[in-house]
């Protein structure tokens, strides 16, 4: 089993987890940001697109449901897509969308606000965040990799004494 469980104290520090995910990211991933409207999705999602050398100021779409961001030319990823899906309206929107495309990434990261509006479409393999608004300023982070095997479990090990080590 190798979800892994971090609470952070601050939005920076947050932002600096997203930072550390970062560096285990490749293009194909997908990681589902899970929580209530205030848990800290998109901060944690500004701190991964920092870290790839994204400089515009990453935000919750307000009137598209997905951004597309190009990393610094010395990032190991791609491209990063950062999909919110709390505007969604039913699940059909979503081929309109393309989420399949998404879903899949070949040449890039996905990120995914609001995953459960897309329950019956996502993908077999990603990475699930879970937030927990513990306090003002207090977040429980859970990192679930679906499914449990290799693919996560060396990233999620190395991210873990990383942060344990506050090397970030
Ligand atoms: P979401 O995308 O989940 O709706 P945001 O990241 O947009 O949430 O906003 C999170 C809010 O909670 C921000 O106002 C942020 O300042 C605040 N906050 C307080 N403590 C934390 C923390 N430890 N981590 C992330 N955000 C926090
Ligand atoms: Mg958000």
């Amino acid at each position: 089993m190798s979800a892994l469980e971090i609470v952070s104290q601050s939005p920076a520090e947050t932002v600096a987890i997203g930072e550390a995910l970062a560096d285990h990211l490749r293009d194909g991933d997908v990681v589902l940001l899970h929580g209530d409207l205030g848990a800290g999705k998109t901060t944690l999602a500004k701190g991964i697109a920092s870290a790839l050398g994204i400089e515009e100021v990453v935000s919750s779409p307000s009137f598209s449901l997905v951004n597309e961001y190009d990393p610094g030319i010395a990032a190991a990823v791609t491209r990063l897509y950062h999909l919110d899906l709390y505007r969604l309206r039913q699940e059909d929107d979503l081929a309109t969308i393309g989420f399949d495309d998404f879903a899949v990434p070949a040449d890039a990261v996905t990120l995914v606000e609001w995953p459960e509006r897309a329950a019956t479409a996502l993908p077999d393999r990603f990475l699930l965040i879970e937030i927990e608004t513990v306090g003002s300023e207090s977040r429980r982070l859970r990192f679930v990799p679906v499914p449990d095997d290799d693919v996560w479990t060396y990233r999620i090990e190395s991210l873990s004494t990383r942060l344990a080590s506050g090397a970030d």
